[in-house]
């Protein structure tokens, strides 16, 4: 993705996009698709290498290709000076492996993780955050939820895992967040609301330089309206990018009332009524493979534009959303 060359622009990358367990796409599926994107490339004469090739496979849809990504929730917020991750799901692994190529690899470095809420797929990637061994760095984990010390605590203890907290390496320091009270992160706002999930779940707001980011997974969004959103509105008003949970398709939801996760389609009625941008649908389903989460993005798309036809037709004022489903890897400037 192209960025301006203002480096100071907050910039959100989506280290994990599936929902409840890593989910790697088997090895028969993905020999297929190698074997169809190949015949079809000599079918039309393409070669590799060339730009025609390139643009070719560029534009083919995700599940010819590389797919939506198998890892669990792991979203990185960052500026020129501060960085923020966003749940340790097990895209956190990568984003640890990188991370020590700076300052943490040499025991100097500074983390700042939030967590919304302590399901596995939330958590997961923890034990396997390389810089959290690392002595001389310091690891801040921030939770709106009480119990974020013996959660952590639980997480490195035997049998289940090896190595026990206290000789994990690295200061670990634990901070409990307010509800709905703003905190500086450097120069980036941290504000977190209330999602409804079947345990606590907090969402957060992430503002820079006056410009907004809703981070708003897992939630089943039971509150829509504005009325029963409450004290919780602010999340969704004002925001120019929201990455919003659509584990599910809109008949799926009603099928699974409490399991926490909403569908894209209610994403889309949140930010063509706030008059949001942009949005990013991730928490994909583990039992959805590529090609189903893309024909939910085909039926969401068609879902999109029936409602945008609509509101114009009643004369209502419409802001184009440009929106995408997630994938792993995707970096976004806001
Ligand atoms: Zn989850
Ligand atoms: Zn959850």
């Amino acid at each position: 993705m192209l960025f301006s060359s203002d480096e100071n622009k907050m910039r959100v990358k989506l280290w994990g996009v599936r929902g409840s367990l890593p989910s790697p796409q088997a090895p028969s599926t993905l020999e297929q698709r190698v074997k169809e994107v190949a015949t079809l490339a000599l079918e039309q004469g393409l070669k590799p290498g060339t730009i025609e090739f390139e643009s070719w496979f560029n534009a083919l849809p995700p599940h010819r290709k590389g797919g939506y990504g198998g890892n669990t929730p792991c979203v990185e917020v960052r500026t020129s000076k501060t960085r923020i991750i966003v749940d340790a799901g097990s895209g956190l692994r990568a984003l640890g492996a990188e991370l020590m190529q700076g300052p943490c690899g040499k025991g100097q470095g500074e983390v700042h993780l939030v967590f919304t809420h302590f399901h596995w797929d939330h958590l997961a990637g923890l034990p396997f955050f390389i810089p959290i061994f690392v002595p001389g760095n310091t690891i801040h984990l921030y939770g709106v939820q009480a119990d974020l010390d013996s959660m952590v605590k639980m997480l490195f203890h035997k049998p289940y895992f090896p190595v026990e907290f206290d000789k994990i390496g690295a200061k670990v320091v634990v901070h409990s967040l307010e509800p709905r009270e703003k905190v500086m992160f450097g120069d980036i706002q941290v504000t977190p609301y209330q999602l409804d999930h079947p345990d606590p779940c907090w969402g957060y707001r992430f503002e820079h330089e006056g410009k907004a980011y809703s981070h708003c997974v897992d939630t089943e969004a039971v509150r829509v309206s504005r009325e029963d959103m409450g004290p919780d509105l602010p999340l969704y008003q004002n925001v120019e990018l929201m990455v919003f949970d659509a584990q599910y398709t809109l008949m799926e939801t009603i099928e699974k009332v409490h399991w926490g996760h909403a569908a894209a389609s209610i994403g889309i009625d949140i930010a063509l009524r706030e008059g949001i941008r942009r949005v990013i649908f991730m928490h994909h389903d583990p039992a959805a493979g590529d090609e189903r989460i893309y024909n939910v993005e085909q039926q969401t798309r068609r879902y999109y534009e029936r409602m945008v036809k609509h509101m114009r037709e009643a004369g209502e004022p419409v802001v184009d959303v440009e929106w995408s489903f997630a994938i792993e890897g995707m970096e976004i400037e806001v």
